[in-house]
């Protein structure tokens, strides 16, 4: 018989299947925080289980955990984990020091099927989507490494989370239970290339975690060029998107934009953007294009990004300029391809 991955099962599966075992309701309550709370890799710390419970599930089941195959950590201190999945699939998440945060960005997806041009992880198109307790598992795996408790969590890794959207749904719910592992929904942003559907689903699921929309372009024209989702998707009808996306009091739309040098970082494209995001309670996030060998773009220069920030801020939109973080383990935005 082979065992059942006891985090491969929901709150209520799991209910269900410790009973089938004999098992009172309560107990799942209490296994169920032995695997995300307190992050058991075996039935023996299950101390306020019986000694015949833990056989039993031993017998039957087991806890699922990503191998480690490497740990990468750069001179601005960004950590890398490349992790195996049970199918020996590879996945990378990273870990970001920045003050008093501490962020990991985690893998939604082995691989992408969006095919930006300008991304790594897309080049290699998409192998499979994680399910949710493998999203949950990095989480898990980083945070037994670490003498620090993450702050926060951005869903920026390999992949696009709402191309995978039950599995990223179900492992949000687990992040976000104060029984599983218990993150507050202002920590957790989910960034997307714009999958406007899921976009709106995501906004009646009563999450209510940050959204970021990769952007990335002003006009159609160009958009359509680097991110072929548009064209199913275009500017317009994305804005709108945004627009109606139920946003709680206080809180803005992140919009991500990838600085590529002659292609979207004029004076008019900064000029654009300001009008496309009017009305918008937003910020941008300007992401100096991470060059790697083989790319057909450039990062523009420091001061053409500078002079585009001014502009945006002239017009009264809160924007930052992203560091690149861990460019010499390649770390950074769009790096990630899960190969050692
Ligand atoms: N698929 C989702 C989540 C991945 S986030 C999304 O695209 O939003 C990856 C972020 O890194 C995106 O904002 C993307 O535009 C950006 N990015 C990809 N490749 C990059 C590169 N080479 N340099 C800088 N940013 C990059
Ligand atoms: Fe996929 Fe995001 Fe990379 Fe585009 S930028 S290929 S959506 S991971």
């Amino acid at each position: 018989m082979t065992k059942r991955n006891l985090k491969s099962l929901s709150q209520a599966e799991l209910e269900a299947f410790l009973n089938s075992l004999g098992m009172k309701k309560y107990r799942a309550n209490q296994v169920y925080q032995w695997l995300y709370q307190k992050g058991a890799a075996s039935f023996d710390e299950m101390t306020n289980l019986s000694k015949e419970e833990r056989q039993s599930l031993n017998e039957k089941t087991y806890i699922s955990s990503l191998v480690l195959i490497k740990r990468q950590t750069a001179l601005d201190g960004t950590e890398k984990y490349l992790f195996e999945l049970e199918d020996k699939n590879r996945i990378e998440s990273v870990l970001i020091p920045d003050e008093e945060r501490l962020t990991l960005c985690i893998s939604t997806q082995v691989g992408c099927a969006m095919g930006c041009r300008f991304c790594l992880t897309g080049k290699g198109g998409l192998k499979r989507n994680l399910e949710a307790h493998e999203i949950v598992d990095q989480v898990i795996a980083v945070s037994g490494l670490l003498s620090k408790r993450i702050t926060n969590i951005v869903l920026m890794g390999m992949g696009e989370p709402l191309a995978n959207y039950d599995n990223t749904i179900n492992a949000l719910k687990i992040l976000l239970d104060e029984k599983a592992l218990n993150f507050s929904n202002r920590k957790i942003t989910l960034s997307t290339a714009g999958l406007i559907p899921q976009i709106d689903k995501l906004g009646k699921e009563g999450i209510t975690i940050n959204l970021a929309i990769s952007l990335n372009a002003t006009t159609d024209d160009i958009r359509n060029k680097i991110m072929p989702i548009n064209k199913k998707y275009p500017i317009k009808e994305l804005i709108a998107a945004c627009k109606r996306f139920p946003l709680p009091k206080r809180r803005r739309i992140t919009f991500e934009y990838v600085m590529l040098k002659d292609v979207n970082d004029t004076k008019e494209d900064a000029e654009r953007l300001c009008k496309l995001l009017k009305g918008i309670p937003c910020k941008v996030n300007l992401i100096p294009f991470n060059e790697y060998s083989g790319c057909e773009f450039k990062k523009p220069d420091d001061n053409n990004i500078e002079r585009f920030r001014e502009i945006l801020i002239g017009r009264h939109i809160m924007t930052i300029t992203r560091k690149s973080k861990g460019a010499e383990i390649s770390a950074a935005c769009g790096q990630l391809r899960g190969s050692n």
